[in-house]
């Protein structure tokens, strides 16, 4: 935890100083832990709290009608494009202080910085702080961040949360409108890029030895249901030979899921993370076996050949164990490359602060970025954390990291400026 010093001016030691401060109650809706969801008492007395910060950075804030705060640093000229700075200012339950916070932190510190420096933009800044990115409260995520970058689904504003109140009643609390709800969204030709800070909520960057990282994409996701089925029969009775034992074909199952998963590249991921037995008691032999599959990479091939292999691998096993076995896909999330241009920009304004080649990485975990890469295109800096941990209070960053964080986002803002000229950026088509 680290103490608000003196020091009044922009830094990574008050991105992370603001970070706890938001950590307890009354930004938090337990007085215990750690949990902002969207639209609640904690998210309000948030957003009081940014739009003071944001003023105070030379900004002027508003809560766009999704419940985002937005905060805008004029440019040059009053009606010039945007470059958005952000990330997501809601919480897991029990979640950790810095992810999300502390990019919209950043944000802010960026803009300070220019500010107290005088210096104005071709382009006008705006940093903005997702009210949902988790889907803590409603059974969806990244809401405002879709309605940002005008990507909602009709089914998307039918929601109600756990305690059963709608979303429309939700945003009523907030002065919002259901029926605005969609008019939170941007003009493509408004918004020249969208950047995020993040922590990696991953060892990599840690285990290796780097404060930052740049994002060369979100991984490409598959989710699968599996289901089983063997011979039920009597613990007791049933004799070895004459099994059909569907936990145990499920368990060569796992462990083929892991091994494919583990023989691609670094960023191919495959895990196994929910099963259910059927009927689950300890004298009877399993009859049916319901598990989970999640297998993600960085390039949709990639995830598509292993998800490939794990499925003549599962049958094989299958047919071995004469058991039978369902495989339905749930869940398909394409892949999404940031900006080539953008993340150079990004890799050479991290050689800029730390003199070293950068880690380039995959993300495995979903951010608001792959959203809003359907409205501009989007770069990702990422940040070590402490253990790789994240969605867990024990989530920590060192202040080291956030100042050489800071320092690189104002250096790639204004490499962002130099590639800038009277016709936009000096960036070739494909690269925008
Ligand atoms: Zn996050």
């Amino acid at each position: 935890m680290v103490r608000m010093s003196a020091r009044e001016t922009a830094s990574g030691l008050r991105a992370v100083a603001r970070c706890d401060d938001l950590g307890v109650a009354p930004y938090s809706d337990a007085d215990d832990h750690l949990f902002r969801p969207y639209l609640g008492a904690g998210h309000a007395a948030t957003l009081d709290r940014i739009a003071a910060w944001m003023t105070e950075a030379g900004m002027t804030a508003r809560v766009d009608a999704a419940g985002n705060i937005v905060g805008r640093y004029e440019g040059r000229h009053s009606d010039a494009p945007v470059l958005l700075i952000g990330s997501h200012v809601d919480s897991v339950r029990d979640g950790g202080r810095y992810d999300g916070m502390l990019g919209v932190m950043l944000g802010i510190e960026t803009v300070a910085w220019f500010a107290e420096r005088g210096h104005r933009f071709p382009f006008a800044i705006e940093v903005i702080g997702f009210g949902d990115e988790e889907g803590s409260r409603f059974p969806v995520s990244m809401l405002t961040s879709r309605a940002v970058a005008g990507v909602l689904g009709d089914q998307d504003l039918a929601l109600a949360d756990a305690a059963g109140v709608g979303l429309a009643e939700a945003l009523d609390g907030f002065g919002l409108e259901l029926a605005r709800f969609a008019g939170a969204a941007r003009h493509r030709e408004d918004v020249l890029a969208y950047v995020e800070a993040h922590i990696e909520q991953g060892p990599v960057l840690e285990a290796e030895g780097h404060a930052l990282g740049v994002v060369s994409a979100i991984a490409a996701q598959y989710r699968f249901r599996a289901v089983v089925t063997g011979v039920a029969g009597h613990a007791g009775t049933m004799a070895m030979r004459l099994r059909r034992d569907a936990l145990a074909a499920a368990a060569e199952m796992v462990l083929a899921v892991e091994r494919i998963g583990g023989a691609g590249p670094e960023d191919l991921v495959a895990t196994v993370g929910r099963m259910e037995v059927g009927p689950g008691v300890p004298n009877v032999v399993p009859g049916a076996v319901t598990f989970s599959i999640d297998v993600r990479a960085g390039v949709g091939a990639v995830r598509d050949r292993a998800a490939d292999e794990i499925r003549v691998a599962l049958a094989d096993i299958a047919a071995r164990r004469t058991v039978g076995l369902d495989l339905t896909l749930q869940q398909d999330l394409p892949a999404t490359p940031c900006d080539s241009g953008l993340s150079r920009l990004m890799a050479e304004a991290v050689r800029d602060v730390t003199g070293a080649e950068p880690r380039v990485l995959v993300s495995g975990a979903g951010h608001d970025a792959m959203v809003m890469a359907r409205l501009a295109p989007v770069a990702m800096l990422f940040l070590r954390c402490r253990g790789g941990v994240s969605h867990h209070p024990a989530e920590a960053v060192e202040v080291d990291d956030a100042q050489t964080a800071l320092e690189a986002m104002t250096a790639f803002v204004t490499r962002f400026e130099h590639t800038w000229s009277d016709a936009g950026p000096a960036l070739t088509e494909e690269e925008r």
